[in-house]
């Protein structure tokens, strides 16, 4: 074995040892609210489906489509001989929806976040960031060259000590509209007027919130009703919007076009395909025309949260429809998680290192196609369960 193979390899068996070993369970269906998995039909309480439109025939009509009249892939990156018509509008679409000047598309948010900080920021800029922001807007920063501070998870006094403190030419403060581990939505409103006290500016990745949060689905700024105060908005269609992939900055047209000639996850990396853009187009276009969509994820997140918590499971966040049910022990909640399985209700636990160390926990996720049945079969199974394993 070569020596690279038996570090991992002893590693891996550590992993395990501590119940800290993820296996990747295979669905055998399309993604829905019911998939097959191992053979068996589940319901399905783990996808970031939130309104879905993963499966929905009339996207799944608008792909294939897009292949007929747009082809299927155009090997070249945007600015050589990637951009069709289709991307400027899916980009004019979203700048409207989020009430930017403009918009730039990206393969993943990784890569939008990946791509942003160092485009933009130099070393006489500051940027503020939440402890807790996704992976994405960490690798970000660590490539930029701006001075870097981590303030406490929404803890806002901590972030305003740090803004006093600071005397950058640009400050940014950047943090996840919502926290994905903890179902938290970030204090978007106080955050926007620490901005204004201390002439800051702001960046929100909204990949969780994007197309269901506030009152039209336009993120956690809206939820805040603070839409128009935020600088930088990036998100993700890989969840609420059609969930397939790809991501995205809007922002003022000086950044975007910046990011548009600088930008190395943009400039260095192939267009996303016509079928993905077309798909997108009809997701937003949906979920403008049918809040619904919106007002049942809604109410299926109040029930949920206030039913699970009634039969005395500790659940984190609030109003989201991620819902963490905390178990603490990491071989516990994968335990938790196969009894739910038996029962034909299917989640996955999360542990070190997605979470802190000690802090496992179940991450529920509701979908606006869950129906009444569908969450009361999984109250009534995490009681059970629950109440077998002594967590409840
Ligand atoms: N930012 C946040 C907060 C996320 O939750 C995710 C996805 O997990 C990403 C960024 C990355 O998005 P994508 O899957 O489009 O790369």
């Amino acid at each position: 074995m070569k020596t690279i193979d038996s570090i991992l390899q002893k590693q891996l068996v550590d992993i395990k040892s501590q119940g800290l070993y993820k296996n990747e369970r295979v669905i055998e269906t399309a993604q829905e609210t019911e998939i097959d998995v191992f053979g068996k039909k589940v319901i399905n309480f783990c996808a970031n489906n939130y309104l879905g439109l993963a499966n929905n025939k009339d996207i799944r009509k608008a792909a294939i489509e897009a292949i007929e009249e747009w082809g299927f892939g155009l090997g070249s990156v945007r600015f050589i001989c990637g951009t069709q018509t289709i991307h400027k509008e899916l980009e004019n679409q979203i700048s409207k929806f989020l009430r930017m000047d403009d918009t730039i598309l990206y393969s993943s948010c990784f890569d939008a976040n990946g791509g942003l900080f160092e485009t933009i920021l130099g070393p006489d800029d500051a940027i503020f960031s939440d402890e807790l922001n996704h992976a994405s807007i960490i690798d970000g920063i660590r490539l930029c060259k701006a001075q870097k501070n981590v303030y406490k998870n929404c803890d806002m006094d901590d972030l305003e000590q740090k803004l006093k403190e600071s005397k950058a030419r640009v400050k940014m403060i950047a943090t996840d509209g919502v926290f994905s581990m903890d179902g938290t939505i970030a204090p978007v409103d106080q955050i926007v007027e620490l901005a204004k006290k201390y002439s800051a500016i702001t960046m929100v990745d909204d990949c969780h919130a994007t197309g269901f949060l506030g009152k039209t689905g336009r993120g956690s700024a809206e939820y805040f009703n603070v839409l128009d105060e935020i600088d930088i908005i990036t998100s993700t269609f890989g969840k609420a919007l059609g969930g397939a992939s790809g991501g995205f900055v809007s922002a003022s047209t000086e950044i975007v076009d910046t990011l548009r000639q600088k930008s190395r996850p943009y400039l260095f990396s192939n267009s996303l395909a016509p079928a993905l853009v077309v798909a997108c187009q009809k997701a937003i276009e949906l979920i403008q025309q049918n809040l619904s969509l919106i007002n049942q994820l809604r109410d299926n997140t109040r029930y949920f949260r206030k039913k699970l918590s009634e039969k005395g499971f500790e659940i984190k966040g609030n109003d989201h429809p991620i819902v963490p049910v905390m178990i603490y022990d990491a071989k516990n909640a994968v335990k938790l998680s196969e009894m739910l399985l038996e029962k034909n209700i299917y989640v996955i636990p999360f542990s070190f290192p997605v979470v802190p160390k000690g802090e496992a926990r179940i991450r529920v996720q509701l979908s606006s196609s869950h129906t009444k049945e569908h969450l009361d079969k999984a109250i009534n199974a995490f009681y059970d369960c629950g109440r077998k394993l002594n967590i409840i």
